[in-house]
């Protein structure tokens, strides 16, 4: 069912503001981000798919562009979308849940999110989006922030397997939430350890996205 109308105004100030964001440099939580803020998302007045990703990888972060990359491949795939449907503003939003590719940790793997932008943007940015009916949720981070806001109960120490394995839980949220795993390659091992992912989840995930991309 539609909401109420977005907040237009809202968002594109948001959107104007968040762009030129530069808290992890100039007001870190810790250690500062490693190089210059680079903000990337796709917010959407219009959009009822959202992607909650986790952050952007070092290739988008030199592209700007989101999932520029294998990862973003495979997302396809899942998703049934083109790349033209996927990155048309009016039918998908891409909200990461750190905006800025947060750098490499020792082992040449990304770091979190940075929390800052949690922090900073996300409350504001989704009560702008009220047309949102389904929100792919993909990752810990992104899973954590979208369930507590909308009250759903966690385990403290549930892991990203057992909580997609639950994907029907949510079904009857609106928005619709859908955890995902991470679309990386890292997750191949995991995917061909779970056919019901691709037997079961994804199906359904086509069917939703296709009907609210339409
Ligand atoms: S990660 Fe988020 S809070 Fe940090 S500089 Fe980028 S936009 Fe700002």
């Amino acid at each position: 069912m539609h909401q109420s109308p977005p907040a237009v105004g809202t968002l594109l100030c948001l959107a104007e503001a968040a762009a030129g964001c530069r808290i992890c440099r100039e007001r870190p939580d810790g250690l500062p981000l490693p190089h210059e803020p680079r903000p990337i998302f796709r917010l959407s007045g219009q959009a009822r798919v959202v992607i909650a990703s986790q952050a952007p990888g070092h290739r988008a972060h030199v592209s700007g562009v989101p999932f520029d990359d294998p990862s973003g491949v495979r997302l396809r795939a899942w998703m049934g979308l083109s790349p033209d449907r996927f990155y048309d503003r009016e039918r998908v939003a891409i909200v990461p849940m750190g905006f800025c590719f947060p750098g490499h940790d020792r082992n040449k793997g990304d770091l979190p999110p940075r929390p800052e932008c949690r922090d900073a943007w996300h409350d504001r940015i989704f009560a702008a989006m009220p047309q949102a009916e389904l929100i792919l949720m993909i990752g810990l981070h992104a899973i954590r922030y979208h369930l507590a806001r909308f009250g759903i109960p966690l385990a403290r120490n549930a892991g990203m397997a057992e909580i997609v394995a639950g994907w029907r839980d949510f079904a009857t949220t609106t928005p619709r939430l859908i955890p995902l795993p991470h679309p990386s390659w890292r997750n191949t091992a995991w995917l061909n350890r779970n056919p019901w992912f691709a037997a079961d989840l994804l199906p359904e995930l086509r069917a939703e996205v296709a009907r609210l991309t339409a």
